[in-house]
């Protein structure tokens, strides 16, 4: 069996998926080669997508024309906005998922996208001729020829499983490892290390007294992911999924204690290093020894399956221990176990070996992306693949690499930290890892990003244009807010409904908008029907025609999209009804129009600092520079930056050791 190709895709997880989904679309002819098709985009750990960080990279890769934003609104059953009482830079997109059907609307993205061929087996070997790569080689002997690899083999290189004493070789639980490749890649001078994590126990609902549970509910208006104007599955139903919220307490916590000699977190048997913001439950007894409860999370699985997700009991004590350990939470006392808590350790290899664009500096035509770079999470795997996918095929055809700065976009500070500081702990994104969050919202991530993806030819024309539109409604909405005086007589009411003082002479709107607690829409809909007709004449009809979506556009999409054997609840193929679809349009142009207005300020400021630091971005080093000339530099700076070899000035400026004299040392030299 000979086959031909572009890139080869090795593994259909969140990163392989996005991957082969970018390079075909471009263009590239692509083979997807994964260990088992029916487990294309599993979600490994939790039901969920997005949450705080993650919830803009997830906007991010809808807004450059990946597919992850599109699948998780098809498989919503809960959607929740998290820190809406902070900032606007801190609001996070949050949705609970089915996950059969995530995993089979990927599956169905991938079988409906053109110049995309799919392959079950296991990838051993990365094949060259005359040290180029030229293909991969698979377990049952086939061989596949390609131009450039991408490898997304998450945690399944010499995956090792753990629960208790007990360990066997794996991926993830009932699946097997992936043998030979670290091996090759380290013979080659890629350097490998081992990292771990671990998963809770799935429990049946109907064995619990959720009478005793605090519930938690989706949004009121749930929100979701893509900027297309298509309903989620819970916006379309009117029907989210609840979840429930419950305690450990001292018994639980010295039941698991009692376990602690058999757990191979303790006793060595686990080396590898674990996530420490996503600790297992031993861990934070460890850690937090003087508490005397933890608050824990029941998620549903999906829409029809008692399997519930124990969000914050990840383990990899005895199933004995864990047993126990849940019958005395309250509610649990006649508990079922549908799958036990396990840890898994796998290699990584270091992403400072990596350039911007995702290629080894190592191994040419060799892209890496998701968790085998050391960071840990769906999304953070899904924008890797993404631009790993995007960039083999722009330099397949000679194109420039396509490079996201940190402010523009949270996957620009992802790629740049792991390719810049490496990685001592799996890698996951914080809004505080970002300098210029406010820069990077979760409501306008189309707008910073669609132009850029459709230059390159990722975001199709109906995506492109819509994102126009709906960015000149924000401005006209903006522009009315800045330029409109609203009377006290119009406004005070409301103002004192949220407890704003009542204003004595006429003010513009957006003055009263830059109060706290004061929205715009509050406001638009006091301002009198003289003043508004026509404002608010334009933006209907702007929302309508925006809603409006030229039918053959909209086929294209439908092509690509429809998922006929998905019960018509989540059909996303359907069109979805018009004038929710208006509301939908209505409330994200006036939600972006005041965030614009509230935190202009703020914007701007971030704005200039940003640009400043780009003038540092665009002082290239040279690849070969010779540190050891500068003898300004300081001992550890010259070390840091032989080890890190940092592109630009303003690389080197965020390694951790280089100091700002440094800097000046550098800026100095070369002629700045
Ligand atoms: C037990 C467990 C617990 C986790 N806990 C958390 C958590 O608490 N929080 C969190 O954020 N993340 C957690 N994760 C990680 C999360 O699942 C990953 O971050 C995410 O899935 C990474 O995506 P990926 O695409 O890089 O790899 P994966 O989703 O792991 O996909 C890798 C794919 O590659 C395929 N593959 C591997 N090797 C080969 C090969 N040689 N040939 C062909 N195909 C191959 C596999 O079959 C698989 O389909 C956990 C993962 C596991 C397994």
């Amino acid at each position: 069996m000979k086959g031909k190709y572009d890139i080869i895709v090795i593994g259909a997880g969140h990163a392989g998926c996005e991957a082969a989904v970018a390079a075909a679309r471009l263009g590239s002819k692509v083979l997807l080669i994964t260990m088992d098709m029916g487990k294309t985009a599993q979600m490994s750990c939790n039901p969920a997508m997005g949450g705080i960080a993650k919830g803009q990279i997830v906007r991010e890769i809808d807004a450059l024309g990946g597919f992850s934003g599109v699948v998780t609104d098809a498989s919503t059953i809960q959607f929740r906005m998290l820190n809406r009482s902070k900032g606007p830079a801190m609001w996070s997109p949050r949705a609970q998922c089915d996950k059969a059907r995530f995993s089979m609307n990927w599956r169905h993205i991938l079988e409906n996208t053109c110049n995309l061929d799919i392959w079950q087996d296991s990838v051993t070997e990365i094949t060259f001729r005359e040290s180029s790569i030229s293909g991969v080689k698979v377990s049952m002997g086939a061989e596949f020829e390609a131009r450039a690899v991408i490898l997304t083999a998450g945690t399944f290189l010499n995956g090792k499983l753990f629960i208790g004493k007990e360990s066997t070789d794996g991926g993830r639980i009932g699946e097997m490892a992936s043998y030979g490749l670290t091996a090759q890649l380290t013979s080659m001078g890629i350097t490998a290390g081992r990292m771990k994590t671990g998963t809770p126990p799935r429990i049946d609902i109907r064995s619990l007294d959720t009478s005793v549970f605090d519930i938690q509910k989706g949004d009121e208006t749930p929100s979701r992911f893509s900027y297309l104007p298509l309903l989620s599955s819970v916006q379309r139903s009117g029907r989210q999924r609840d979840c429930f919220i419950v305690h450990t307490n001292k018994t639980v916590h010295s039941i698991l204690e009692s376990g602690f000699d058999e757990s191979p977190l303790f006793t060595g048997k686990i080396k590898g290093i674990g996530p420490r913001y996503c600790p297992s439950i031993e861990d934070k007894l460890h850690t937090f020894a003087g508490r005397d409860a933890h608050q824990l999370f029941i998620e549903p699985e999906g829409w029809n399956t008692n399997e519930y997700y124990l969000q914050g009991f990840s383990s990899s004590l005895p199933f004995n221990v864990q047993m126990e350990a849940l019958r005395a939470i309250e509610g649990f006392s006649e508990v079922k176990v549908f799958r036990p808590a396990y840890a898994v350790e796998y290699d990584f290899f270091d992403p400072r070996q990596l350039l911007p664009t995702l290629e080894s500096r190592v191994v040419p035509g060799l892209y890496l992306a998701g968790q085998v770079n050391g960071t840990t999470g769906y999304e953070e795997a899904a924008a890797q693949g993404l631009m790993a996918g995007i960039n083999a095929h722009l330099a397949l055809s000679g194109k420039e690499p396509f490079v996201l700065g940190r402010d523009e976009s949270y996957i620009g500070v992802l790629i740049d930290d792991l390719i810049t500081k490496g990685v001592d702990e799996p890698y996951r994104m914080f809004t505080s890892r970002a300098e210029y969050r406010i820069l990077l919202r979760q409501d306008d991530s189309d707008v910073r990003l669609t132009e850029k993806a459709y230059r390159i030819g990722l975001a199709d024309e109906f995506r492109y244009g819509y994102m126009c539109r709906k960015r000149d409604m924000v401005r006209r909405c903006v522009s009315f807010a800045e330029e409109t005086a609203i009377s006290p007589a119009e406004a005070n009411e409301y103002l004192e409904s949220v407890g704003s003082a009542a204003i004595e002479n006429p003010r513009r709107i957006g003055d009263l908008v830059a109060r706290p607690g004061v929205s715009l829409e509050g406001l638009l809909d006091r301002v009198p029907r003289g003043t508004s007709e026509a404002f608010d004449a334009a933006l209907e009809k702007e929302v309508k025609a925006a809603a409006e979506i030229d039918p053959s556009s909209f086929d294209a999409m439908r092509a690509t999209l429809s998922m006929p054997w998905i019960p018509c609840d989540v059909n996303i193929a359907e069109k979805a009804p018009l004038k929710s679809v208006e509301a939908d349009i209505r409330a994200s142009v006036v939600e972006a129009a005041e965030i614009a207005v509230k935190y202009a300020g703020y914007i701007e400021r971030e704005k200039r600092a940003a640009d400043k630091i780009k003038r540092l971005e665009d002082l290239r080093i040279p690849e070969d520079f010779d540190y050891s000339k500068l003898t300004a530099l300081s001992i550890e700076s010259r070390i840091k930056l032989e080890r890190y070899r940092p592109q630009t000035i303003a690389q080197a400026s965020r390694i951790p050791g280089v100091s700002p004299a440094d800097i000046s040392v550098l800026l100095v030299f070369f002629g700045r």
